[in-house]
């Protein structure tokens, strides 16, 4: 785990809202509570629990919704999670969210790269969302989209044909999606514990990770939400590492190959690239 700590790494797919640190949580629902706005003692539990059931994660999605509605508490929780990854030496961040205001093309001066189709997968259907997906990456906006959460077939063929610059899990992907992925050479967030806590895939054994690692397809491991899953970006590639036999060189490569994923200019790309070099003189491989 030390190991996995001091290894620079790029996290591509963590919702600012799902990584909310507990102990903030707890301070800004306990505020809510003085205001009668919560009932406190409903959620304190859940709040201090770390091996939460699928039921207390939802629990936890409508609190954070509500505790994150003012200026202030945004600031604050942005400015946490990113010296939270940033302490766990994540050298490159994509971080997503939902803005309420503003489109993200009027954000691109602040750092906004992409965009992201994310949500209840069980609602909507794509085609809703299609002509301004193609407007953002008309105005040269990247655009990833979360992918075969749930099983719908249609969906993944359509989303796949976009051919998105990457995709989010693709946990419900038939044989025919597979074929595609590979072919299209899409890269894949992986989100292992999410997964697993989701109940999107049965086993850590059966994730379709051990798959696309052994053909080679590019992937990118990420935490989804480090807050609500209780985990960290080192966390994820000690389960990896656990799970799949990986040894150092190879969690090392798979780290250093996610700069080539990023949605970052061709600048922030080479001096990644650097960090990664002088990361490799400096860890025991
Ligand atoms: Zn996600």
């Amino acid at each position: 785990m030390e190991w996995c700590e001091s290894m620079p790494k790029i996290e591509l797919h963590a919702h600012l809202n799902g990584s909310i640190r507990d102990s903030t949580l707890l301070e800004l629902a306990r505020a809510l509570g003085d205001k009668g706005v919560i009932d406190f003692s409903q959620v304190e539990h859940v709040i201090l629990k770390n091996d939460r059931s699928l039921s207390e994660v939802f629990k936890l999605f409508d609190l954070i919704h509500i505790v994150t509605t003012d200026h202030s508490s945004i600031t604050r929780i942005t400015k946490e999670v990113v010296e939270d990854f940033a302490s766990e030496n994540v050298v490159y961040l994509e971080l997503r969210t939902t803005p309420k205001v503003m489109l993200a093309l009027e954000m691109r001066q602040f750092g906004v790269v992409g965009i992201d189709l994310s949500g209840n997968p069980a609602v909507g259907d794509w085609i809703t969302y299609l002509p301004a997906l193609r407007f953002a990456r008309e105005q040269g906006l990247y655009v990833t989209l979360h992918c075969g959460e749930v099983s719908n077939s249609k969906e993944i063929h359509d989303m796949l044909d976009f051919l998105p610059q990457r995709i989010g899990h693709a946990c419900f992907f038939e044989e025919e999606h597979w074929k595609r992925l590979k072919s299209s050479n899409i890269p894949v967030e992986i989100c292992l514990t999410s997964n697993i806590r989701t109940l999107s895939v049965p086993t850590i054994d059966a994730h379709h990770f051990a798959d696309l690692y052994k053909a080679k397809h590019p992937l990118v491991l990420c935490t989804d939400d480090s807050g609500v899953f209780s985990t960290s970006l080192s966390n994820e590639y000690k389960i990896a590492a656990d799970s799949f036999g990986l040894g150092r060189k190879q969690m090392f490569e798979l780290s250093k190959n996610a700069v080539e994923f990023t949605f970052a200019d061709n600048v922030v790309k080479e001096d990644l690239r650097k960090t990664f070099n002088s990361g490799a003189e400096n860890l025991e491989l």
